[in-house]
């Protein structure tokens, strides 16, 4: 067996530990006779899997209790439309567009009511954040929606808008567990599972208890109203059992590496081996203005397609895989999320160093 390391976005590396836990346990869970995989999702077993994970998220994320924490599925996406059937009881919402996540939530939102773009960094490829410190927020918006750190992009909000007291909901996806964050600042927080906290699948939704609405219209389908989600512990039907089964693997791993203050430091350790980097070669720049850069997804190019093209096929014969930039930005891009070990990183950089003197005459 051989491993490589692997940069992709999403689906993304996963812990080594966890994989290898989960692979003694496939066959029988402690002692149970049968696979995660395999269980009722209303057994004994199932439930405290569930519990445990849930109790463990909000021991790392500090989650106040007057918030609910749902699994659910249909990915990053349907919450683009849960969230305006939900919340939108003015029918008004105001959208920071930085990038196509944030885009396509905006767009899906004018779907259910009047979605206004109050900002965007559209106008330079997304590579940066815009000041968001007095935008003109809407008096009637129910809320102001943010992506905080832009996947595709590699840009992150280091600094919260200022939504003059209205209801701040952020897609935290691709930095969910990364670092230390102030829950309690946001209304409605959600992510998909498989960037940063294990496959796909999984949908994890931490909203405020009174933004649960039991008034919503007859037509939002009962399956996205939060309310009967967070009435019936994410089991109205049957939830992504074993993906929250991984999910709670990782939390316990990342518990066991002293929490997110730890993760931030080690992810600041990693990002910084590859942006120091980036900021000294004479081949290699960084896509993103400097303020802005993300820990999670690092965006370079050579400046010449070619040459970006021969550094992702010679970087994936030394075991570099997925380095390729999302084709609406070119070049590569570095996803560096928490599983990714600083050896990765230090290979990574030791391969650009090698490929720039090969390569600059
Ligand atoms: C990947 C991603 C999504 C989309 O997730 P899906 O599960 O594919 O719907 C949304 N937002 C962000 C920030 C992402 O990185």
């Amino acid at each position: 067996m051989s491993r490589v390391y692997n940069f992709s976005a999403g689906p993304a590396v996963l812990p080594e530990e966890v994989l290898k836990e989960a692979q003694e346990e496939m066959l029988d869970y402690r002692g149970c006779g049968m696979s995660v995989m395999e269980m009722s999702h209303r057994s004994q077993m199932f439930q405290n899997i569930i519990d445990e994970a849930e109790a463990d998220l909000r021991e790392l994320m500090n989650i106040p209790d007057n918030y609910k924490v749902l699994f659910v599925q249909g990915g990053g996406a349907l919450q683009f439309s849960a969230v305006p059937m939900n919340l939108m009881k003015n029918g008004v919402a105001d959208y920071i567009v930085t990038g196509q996540w944030a885009k396509k939530a905006y767009v899906e939102a004018q779907k259910y009511g009047k979605a206004v773009k109050i900002a965007t960094s559209e106008d330079k490829t997304f590579s940066y954040i815009p000041d968001c410190s007095d935008l003109p927020i809407d008096e009637d918006a129910d809320y102001v929606y943010i992506c905080m750190n832009n996947t595709i992009y590699g840009t992150v909000f280091h600094e919260l808008p200022n939504t003059k007291g209205k209801t701040l909901v952020a897609d935290i996806s691709s930095c969910f567990l990364s670092e230390p964050i102030d829950v309690s600042k946001f209304g409605l927080l959600f992510g998909g599972a498989q960037k940063n906290i294990g496959p796909a699948g999984v949908q994890i939704v931490i909203i405020r208890e009174d933004l649960l609405r039991d008034d919503l219209p007859e037509w939002v389908p009962t399956m996205l109203q939060y309310k009967v989600q967070a009435d019936n512990g994410s089991m109205y039907n049957t939830p992504p059992c074993y993906g929250i089964y991984i999910c709670g693997k990782v939390f316990k791993w990342i518990k066991g590496l002293g929490g997110l203050e730890a993760m931030k430091k080690r992810n600041e350790e990693k990002a910084a081996i590859l942006y120091d980097f980036l900021d000294s070669s004479k081949l290699f720049k960084g896509t993103v203005r400097k303020e802005d850069r993300s820990l999670m997804n690092v965006p370079f190019v050579t400046g010449d397609k070619d040459l970006d093209a021969k550094f992702v096929k010679e970087a994936k014969e030394a075991g570099l895989e997925n380095l390729k930039g999302h084709r609406t930005v070119g070049g590569m891009r570095a996803s560096i999320y928490n599983a990714m070990p600083k050896e990765g990183v230090i290979k990574l950089v030791e391969f650009m160093k090698k490929f720039e003197a090969e390569n600059t005459k």
